[in-house]
């Protein structure tokens, strides 16, 4: 931990006004305000009066029936700026639930020896972004298993690292493959100044995107053991986690992390709004307490508006209301995955093959015959007036050719998935 920190400490240097004034370190403010007399008279903030501000206040309509309100004095709140790592009532219900789902061991532990922290990010896209400029450098090998999600790979290559690729099937990562790749360093050596080991190692546990696949806990616990061995930290990007179809849902990273080498990345993008952008990165003190610094020197915060309102829902449905509409959730992706399957059972049984999700919104698809979907998908599925996202734009290289396309059961109608694939099945026939 203390090799990443020292390595970043160059990228973010606290800035002192926003420091002091409205944003982390709350124990500096904190500290200010107890010292505070009551009679203070304090021109010091740095923010604008919302006085000025054109909104009111709001009420929000939710599904169930309940409204999410936000008097003239929430308002105000809601319209101003706030702390970096995120509003301490989404912070504390967040870390409730972490606790209930995962029991993290990394809970009790002190700072030095790996503690658990979360902050709230601006969408899990932002906290991924932000944890690979920590601690990726130039040159370094990092490991990942292609293909994968695009934004990671949009994220990762302008670092200029070297990406390697961890072979994979529909349980995600092949422990035993990536004992193999990690052959060629000496577990000893990692350590050594001029190492070239990979210090991170980055998975999407649960119905990857694109791929669909979930790992089981047997592998997990085997690529945990590797990366004890290996000294590694391994990224646990979760958007799907809240989107699996089967119960019980299988132990997670974070649940077997004993050392303090997991950096979680959470999502509501799937359960309450893509567009609000919440999302939550859990891992060791000091990285997190990394990452808000840099926060609070590009975005700041996450929206106050956006966190609170989220607060307000989730403090008044409590633990079992919020679990209760995931329920709801996976029920509708479970029913369009099992229209999505069903519909490529009766269309491309003889041109494609797949594996069935078990998790997340995506099926992935081998199509038989053709080396490479870009100019099928690119060129000809239009006319057909079918679209898929071929597989290449998933790949380390994207222009290595790729037989796969990536299918999403998230927004169609099951009439819409059954048309689409008679149209896939009858473009692939005329390509063969
Ligand atoms: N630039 C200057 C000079 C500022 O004073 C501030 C905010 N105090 C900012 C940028 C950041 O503004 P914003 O809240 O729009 O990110
Ligand atoms: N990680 C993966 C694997 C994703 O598929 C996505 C979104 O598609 C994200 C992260 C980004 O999610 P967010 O909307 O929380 O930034």
């Amino acid at each position: 931990l203390n090799m990443f920190t020292r390595n970043s400490d160059r990228v973010f240097l606290p800035k002192f006004e926003l420091a002091l004034i409205f944003s982390v370190p709350t124990c500096t403010k904190l500290k200010l305000q107890q010292r505070s007399p009551p009679s203070l008279i304090s021109l010091a903030g740095g923010a604008p009066n919302p006085n000025t501000f054109p909104f009111l206040s709001a009420s929000i309509e939710v599904r169930n029936g309940e409204t999410v309100t936000f008097s003239e004095a929430a308002m105000k709140r809601a319209l101003q700026y706030s702390a970096s790592n995120g509003i301490p009532e989404l912070l504390t219900w967040m870390k409730s639930l972490q606790k209930k789902l995962h029991n993290p061991p990394t809970a009790n532990y002190s700072p030095e020896n790996g503690q658990m922290e979360m902050c709230v990010t601006t969408g899990s896209q932002e906290g991924l972004c932000k944890v690979f400029e920590m601690l990726v450098n130039p040159g370094d090998n990092v490991l990942l298993d292609a293909p994968t999600y695009s934004g990671t790979l949009a994220a990762l290559q302008p670092l200029g690292c070297n990406l390697i690729n961890v072979p994979s099937d529909q349980h995600g990562i092949i422990p035993a493959a990536l004992k193999e790749v990690l052959s060629r360093w000496d577990p000893l050596e990692v350590h050594r100044p001029g190492s070239t080991a990979p210090k991170i190692l980055y998975t999407i546990p649960n119905g990857g995107n694109p791929t669909g696949a979930s790992m089981t806990a047997q592998r997990k616990k085997e690529v945990y053991e590797l990366a004890q061995q290996y000294d590694m930290l391994i990224i646990e990007d979760d958007p799907y986690y809240f989107l699996q179809f089967n119960k019980p849902w299988a132990p997670t990273f974070l649940s077997m992390d004993t050392d303090g080498r997991i950096i979680r990345t959470d999502s509501f993008s799937k359960i309450l709004s893509s567009g609000l952008r919440i999302g939550f990165v859990t891992g060791p003190k000091l990285l997190v307490d990394r990452v808000v610094l840099h926060i609070q020197a590009s975005t700041m915060h996450t929206s106050t508006f956006t966190q609170l309102m989220v607060s307000q829902l989730l403090h008044s449905w409590g633990q079992e209301g919020f679990l209760q509409h995931i329920d709801r959730v996976i029920e509708f992706y479970r029913t369009q995955r099992d229209a999505m399957i069903s519909s490529a059972d009766k269309w491309l049984k003889d041109v494609a093959e797949w594996h069935t999700p078990t998790a997340g919104m995506f099926l992935w698809i081998k199509i038989k015959g053709i080396a490479d979907t870009q100019q099928l998908i690119m060129e000809r599925a239009l006319e057909k007036e079918v679209l898929l996202v071929p597989g290449g734009v998933f790949m380390i290289n994207s222009s290595d050719p790729c037989p796969y396309v990536r299918a999403a059961f998230s927004l169609s109608t099951p009439e819409q998935i059954d048309e689409a694939f008679r149209r896939l099945s009858a473009l692939i026939k005329e390509a063969l």
